[in-house]
């Protein structure tokens, strides 16, 4: 049996006053909440000391939200997996559709990506997901498959078992639009047989996550799915409440 895992992807938000604020209230519910799973939370990088230092002894993981795809030298702005390493960050999510989308990552460079994460001790969350206009034409499975193979060709089976999945259906996220739980367990079973062809241990190990406008409201029926192992979690996760109640929904 997988446990479960809530990530907390807090994207462009925050601020010192408001970290301290919202971590401390994490950590007066997060025994309770990770009878549910393990949590974690990936925070802006310029923030990764700050929460580091809150989270000590408090059993909530820390993450980062993008990591580059080289080791070290002349790549003005970008953080590499080392420097992650080096704060603490247990988790770092690679490929969101954010990035794909306005930073223009291809699944090359995301499997790349995964590849240092997972060099530096990190373990990758990797997102896929389909487009509303894809899933309307009938395209989602194929999508989700190209993007999970061409990730997965450049890995080696062992390495397979050290990901988390995150599937995220684009027209979910920040849209308070959310795929029906049998939508979402049509999905991830397919990206389980993928995993299991790869690996069949990586087919048991691996969690897989779905994400896009999840909240107390929806999480139970969501989380019951056979391969549904817990949640990549944006807006509702910039309130304590919101996240330690999504956690607690699988009780
Ligand atoms: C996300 O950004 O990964 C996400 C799922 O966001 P939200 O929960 O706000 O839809």
């Amino acid at each position: 049996m997988r446990r479960k895992l809530f990530v907390g992807n807090w994207k462009m938000h925050g601020s010192l006053v408001a970290n301290g604020s919202l971590l401390r209230d994490l950590k007066a519910g997060a025994r309770e909440a990770m009878e549910g799973g393990d949590l974690v939370v990936c925070v802006p990088a310029c923030y990764l000391a700050q929460c580091s230092e809150i989270l000590i002894q408090s059993g909530i993981a820390l993450g980062a939200q993008d990591v580059s795809s080289h080791a070290v030298g002349p790549y003005t702005g970008e953080v590499s997996a080392r420097m992650l390493q080096d704060f603490g960050c247990k988790y770092v999510i690679v490929g969101h559709s954010e990035r794909r989308e306005y930073h223009g990552e291809t699944d090359e460079e995301i499997a790349h990506k995964a590849q240092r994460a997972m060099a530096a001790g990190l373990t990758p969350i990797v997102c896929v997901g389909e487009t509303l206009a894809q899933r309307e034409a009938g395209r989602t499975r194929e999508v989700i498959n190209m993007q999970m193979s061409a990730f997965l060709s450049v890995l080696e089976p062992e390495e397979t078992n050290d990901l988390i999945v995150a599937y995220e259906p684009i027209w979910a996220i920040g849209t308070g639009k959310t795929a029906t739980a049998e939508m979402a367990q049509e999905v991830h079973a397919m990206l389980r047989e993928q995993l299991v062809e790869k690996s069949a241990e990586a087919g048991e190990l691996v969690r897989i996550l779905y994400g896009g406008s999840m909240r107390p409201q929806n999480a139970h029926e969501i989380l019951q799915m056979p391969d549904i192992d817990g949640g990549l979690i944006g807006g509702a996760s910039l309130k304590a409440a919101d996240f330690i109640a999504i956690a607690k929904a699988v009780l």
